[in-house]
């Protein structure tokens, strides 16, 4: 049919201008037809090629390859066997699931969930992102949610597959509460399409389709996605505790040469509150640093370093002049003289060299993974927090404006001890307590923790003063020199 009506306006057009007429004009407007109709089917195509790749990509990921995440993969698995096993849930009359919503800190491994679960179903995987069913133009991100259903059946039958599954990452784009954009009506469509194809999905169950959403921000969807029916499982998929963080580093670190003695339970141990993206960069980074030093295997001391840079950033070329290199010297000594004499062997080492946004740090030595803290406990973080400042001021009778994150986090601690219930105020409900309450009760916590700490840098002048002259002179100090100048 196409060809027949390319043929015929060929020959119109031949005919014309045998005739004498002037064609030009026509081309010119076939042309402008043509180059419109090609846009708007560009506009309408949804951008398949992340569900492509990753097609070919899940058969070979399982869950086995996906460290920290027990629990959730455990759910998940769970869920699953609703798509593996269709007759004995029509058997039992049981209704179909239809949605899986995986809710968790950017990182932790949702992607690779979804993954391994096309591949432990045997589905067909198609994937997209939120973000790309949302354009400016009325009703094309719901042609693209009818168009995504319809390539995963498609998907499903060239592979020859009884189930697909789609997954869509940040959710909360495509599906955040409607209403919530002003003047935006073409997001409340698209969540509308969506929320219609999945109501149709019980009646088409050649193949079965599962939809798996991710997100951030489980807060932010609109009650109509995650009612029974839609997206009736939710699986939390957290940050990994010290055992996963070790589980996640062994993966990553299998097809790179380890030196024998290092030890990655120090690893897991010293990166407490990282995803296993951040893991699996930081292995990434302790290989480069190892190349770098044209080192053929990788050691302790470049993870060590590996952390650093994963933590705080690149090394900079930077360099602070003198009398700065003399402040941050004796900034981070004081945070160091107070870490150390709270917990005693807390500090592992200290550097004046600068990297990312930080002129200076202090690193801890590995610790446990602690989820609760006491009044004392807090008031010490404060303490080391406020003790750069204040060791500024004892030995050049002024602060900087270095303090200023550390400041922050002191009243981000304060502001905690408030909430939970530990500050003089006793248990407070954040929704009600006037800010002004908040505010003195928090100077009150900071103004006490700073007379703790000034009175301790006071008594330890001697051996602060020694601790920033040696760094300044050394630019980094670990844990052995540390000792001699805190404790000889
Ligand atoms: P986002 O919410 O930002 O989309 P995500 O939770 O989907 O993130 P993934 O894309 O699955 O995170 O993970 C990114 C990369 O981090 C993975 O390719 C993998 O290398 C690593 N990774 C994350 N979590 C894990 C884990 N639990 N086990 C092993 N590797 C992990």
């Amino acid at each position: 049919m196409k060809s027949v009506l390319i043929g015929s306006a060929l020959a119109i057009v031949i005919f014309l201008w045998l005739n004498g007429f002037n064609i030009m004009p026509l081309i010119i407007a076939a042309a402008l037809i043509l180059a419109l109709f090609y846009l708007m089917l560009g506009q309408g195509q949804m951008k398949l090629g992340s569900g492509g790749s990753s097609r070919d990509k899940n058969s070979k990921l399982n869950f086995d390859q996906i460290g920290g995440q027990d629990c959730a993969i455990n759910e998940l698995q769970e869920a699953l066997q609703f798509v593996m096993q269709p007759e004995k849930i029509d058997h039992m009359g049981i209704r179909p699931l239809k949605g899986i919503l995986l809710a968790g800190p950017p990182g932790t491994g949702k992607t690779l969930m979804a993954r391994a679960a096309a591949s432990f179903t045997s589905s067909a995987f198609i994937a997209a992102s939120g973000s790309e069913f949302i354009e400016m133009y009325a009703g094309v991100g719901a042609k693209r949610i009818r168009q995504i259903f319809s390539s995963a059946r498609k998907e499903a039958k060239r592979l020859n597959k009884k189930s697909a599954i789609i997954f869509i990452d940040e959710l909360e784009v495509l599906a955040a509460k409607r209403g919530s954009h002003s003047g935006h009506m073409e997001y409340d469509q698209t969540l509308n399409q969506l929320l219609v194809e999945m109501d149709g999905m019980s009646q088409n169950k050649d193949p079965r389709i599962l939809l798996i959403g991710a997100t951030n921000r489980a807060d932010l969807l609109d009650p109509a996605v995650l009612r029974p029916g839609r997206f009736d499982r939710q699986v939390q998929v957290d940050l990994p505790d010290r055992a996963g963080r070790a589980k996640i580093l062994s993966i990553h670190t299998r097809n790179k040469p380890l030196d024998p003695a290092v030890n990655l339970d120090d690893v897991s141990r010293a990166t407490f509150g990282f995803s296993g993206a951040h893991l699996e960069s930081l292995a990434n980074e302790a290989a480069i640093l190892a190349m770098r030093e044209d080192s053929p295997i990788i050691k302790q001391n470049h993870f060590r370093e590996a952390i650093d840079k994963v933590m705080m950033g690149e090394k900079l070329d930077r360099q602070p002049s003198l009398s700065e290199m003399e402040r941050i010297s004796i900034h981070e000594s004081g945070h160091a003289l107070v870490c150390d004499f709270l917990q005693p062997g807390s500090v592992a080492s200290l550097t004046i060299v600068p990297r990312g946004k930080a002129l200076g740090f202090m690193r801890r030595s590995p610790q446990d993974d602690q989820y609760l803290y006491t009044y004392e406990e807090l008031e010490q973080q404060i303490m080391t927090m406020l003790a750069g400042a204040l060791a500024e001021e004892l030995r050049f009778g002024s602060r900087s404006s270095g303090a200023r994150n550390d400041f922050q986090q002191a009243w981000n601690v304060a502001r905690e001890m408030i909430s939970s219930g530990l500050s003089s105020l006793g248990v407070v409900s954040d929704d009600h307590i006037p800010v002004q309450t908040v505010y003195d009760e928090g100077k009150r916590i900071i103004a006490a923790a700073e007379s703790k700490t000034r009175t301790l840098l006071e008594e330890n002048k001697e051996r602060l003063f020694n601790l920033a002259v040696c760094l300044s002179q050394q630019e980094s100090l670990g844990r052995p020199s540390l000792e001699k100048i805190l404790y000889a």
